[in-house]
């Protein structure tokens, strides 16, 4: 179903107007916005009309939130308050990302290994679907000022391998930015767009997509038949990317200057200039094949056969990851029809060569290799906004379909716009001890507190036998028919007790009323979130406190008076600042909480494997 809204009146149009979808590479290092008009697709650039992308850095100042160039000029001045990488986070839980922690200036807050990342600038606390909006307000802003008009929808990339939480996560931080995202698409299928593979509907072939970009690699294979896009395997290294190459340079030139990594550490801005230095010089090679140049008095230069022999050992981890991708696909050579290549360090024409050698086949590589992910995701918009009348449209769920979690947060299971029909599911568990029901209330809409959102039903999972909170393991499915007919299953897979029901999703709602949800969730995406931030901040802190209780119950043979007074003062503390209506002081709190018992939690941990290992007997 398909309704075209008009978000100034916050009405139906019904004609149907020729209206401007977005398309954005929300990358790791670089994004980027296009669009396309049905034959055309532009992609933005600065004003100088050159370059097309935007770092995915976000530098807070005394003037607010900058991003792009003018924030990435902040990195080495500035290093806590400019932040890179976000897309590393995105969905990630502090447990997922020990080793990211280490290596980022900025620092990113260890509440609960189980709950979502935040970094903190200044004392607030930020979210990594709240940075990422930053990045597309900016990218949002500048399609804007091309057309001279506002821009409300728009597709999104990521890569194939991201989770249902990631995917959310990148959603979010769309509607964040005031942006309806009507599909996020995977970056491999943007790319065979781009070259118009699958643009046709009796189209079979399959594919390669090699992508090496600043930071990531990441291989996929696909299968293309009838418009439908299967990723057949995916493959990769989350940190392996051009920035690997510019190290390998500046190792080099260490060795022939006699400078050190710790010189280098030391002083900052000689370290950044040898990074500047080495990747114009991989630039060069790229095209004219050597490079001079002379930093701090030391002259340096490198030429394509010695970059060859540096960087083999990283271009053969790249084939490796094919090899096992096409191993996963169950595929060889002959059977692959295509390979496309993606990311600005295929501009390497080692890599080139290397990869076409492996495949058996010339890469693809006739398009901007940085641009290819953004114009397919504008040639994906421009489907969704019926200006290809000759492509297959598939039928869509016209509202997101989710339950109820505590304290009253919209948990979304099937989103707007999935394929129907389709289905999804997710786990929960229980919040108290001994819990024998679960109550599962089903609601539909866009927004993020079901109190704004449509209830279709409710029901109540029964005889969960006695377990302590956080055991069960309830799964929730949501099956969505053709016609719409969504059916909930509940079923606790410890000892599979189950119960269902069926809604008829789809009835008594008429276009105005859908349309009116959509233009709500969008007026109030920023409320909203504020809303839901602080529900979850309060939900995370009371976890917290029955983990404290435990803790202290646990323990307390082994703690001190002392100790104990001070977790109990922590958690006052922290029960207080649930009561009001301030996020960052919450986050405050549990950081406190955190610091303190941190080291408790590892003494109590070596003392019971300790207990453990005297208790076993040979
Ligand atoms: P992306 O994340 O796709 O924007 O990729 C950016 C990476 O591509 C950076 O590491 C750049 O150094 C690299 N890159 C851009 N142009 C070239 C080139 N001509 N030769 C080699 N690497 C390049």
């Amino acid at each position: 179903m398909k309704i075209p809204i008009n978000l100034k009146a916050g009405s139906v149009d019904k004609e149907e107007k020729k209206e401007v979808i977005i398309g954005i590479d929300l990358g790791t290092t670089n994004s980027l916005v296009a669009y396309a008009d049905g034959e055309e697709t532009i992609v933005i650039r600065d004003e100088l009309g050159s370059n097309a992308l935007v770092p995915s850095i976000l530098h807070f100042g005394s003037e607010g939130v900058i991003v792009g160039d003018d924030a990435r000029e902040k990195l080495i001045s500035a290093p806590q308050r400019t932040i890179y990488s976000v897309k590393r986070l995105m969905g990630k839980s502090y447990a997922d990302l020990e080793s990211l922690k280490a290596s980022v200036g900025y620092n990113v807050i260890d509440q609960d290994t189980e709950a979502l990342v935040k970094v903190e600038i200044d004392g607030k606390y930020y979210t990594p679907v709240e940075l990422s909006a930053e990045i597309l307000k900016e990218l949002k802003v500048r399609v804007e000022k091309h057309l001279k008009t506002t821009v409300s929808k728009a597709v999104i990339t990521v890569p194939a391998y991201f989770n249902d939480a990631q995917r959310q996560a990148t959603r979010d931080a769309g509607k964040l930015a005031g942006l309806e995202v009507l599909r996020i698409v995977n970056e491999p299928t943007a790319a065979s767009l781009a070259y118009g593979i699958g643009l046709s509907k009796d189209e079979e072939q399959t594919i390669v997509v090699y992508d090496l970009g600043g930071g990531t690699f990441d291989i996929s294979i696909l299968q293309i038949q009838n418009g439908i896009f299967e990723v057949l395997a995916t493959h990769g290294d989350t940190h392996l990317g051009g920035d690997d190459f510019d190290q390998l340079i500046i190792d080099y030139w260490l060795s022939q200057s006699g400078v050190t990594t710790q010189d280098l550490k030391t002083n900052k801005s000689l370290g950044q200039e040898y990074r500047t230095q080495a990747e114009q010089a991989k630039k060069a090679i790229s095209t004219i094949g050597s490079y001079d140049t002379t930093i701090d008095d030391k002259e340096l230069s490198i030429d394509a056969d010695t970059f060859a022999r540096l960087a083999s050992d990283l271009i053969d981890k790249t084939l490796n990851a094919c090899k096992l991708a096409m191993n996963d696909a169950k595929l060889t050579n002959d059977d692959i029809d295509q390979v496309v290549l993606v990311g600005g360090s295929t501009r390497m024409p080692i890599v080139k060569t290397a990869v076409s050698g492996y495949f058996g086949k010339s890469a693809n590589d006739s398009l901007d290799p940085d641009e290819v992910v953004a114009i397919g995701a504008a040639i994906q918009a421009d489907i969704l906004a019926g200006n290809r009348k000759d492509l297959l449209l598939i039928d869509i769920t016209p509202l997101s379909m989710g339950i109820e979690t505590v304290g009253g947060l919209m948990d979304v299971i099937i989103s707007r716009n999935s394929k129907v029909p389709t289905r999804a599911g997710r786990q929960y568990t229980t919040s108290v001890d001994g819990q024998k029901n679960l109550k599962i209330a089903v609601y539909q809409g866009e927004r993020d507190l079901i109190e704004h959102n449509r209830k279709l039903g409710e029901f109540i999972l029964t005889d969960i036998p006695p377990m302590p909170a956080g055991i069960p393991k309830i799964e929730i499915k949501f099956i969505l028919d053709a016609d719409g007919i969504l059916t909930v299953k509940a079923t606790e897979l410890r000892s599979n007790v189950e119960t269902q029901m069926e809604i008829r999703s789809a009835y008594g709602i008429s276009e105005e009323d859908m349309a009116r949800m959509l233009i709500d969730s969008l007026q109030n995406a920023e409320s909203d979130m504020k809303a839901k931030a602080l529900l979850e901040s309060i939900n995370e802190a009371n976890n917290i406190i029955m983990a404290t209780d435990r803790f202290i119950a646990q323990n307390k043979d082994a703690l001190t008076v002392e100790q104990i007074t001070k977790i109990n003062a922590l958690k006052e503390k922290l029960q207080k600042s649930t009561s009001g209506d301030n996020k960052d002081v919450i986050e405050a709190a549990m950081q406190a909480m955190n610091i303190y018992t941190e080291p408790l939690a590892h003494e109590a941990l070596d003392r019971n494997i300790g207990k453990a290992l005297k208790e076993t007997k040979l």
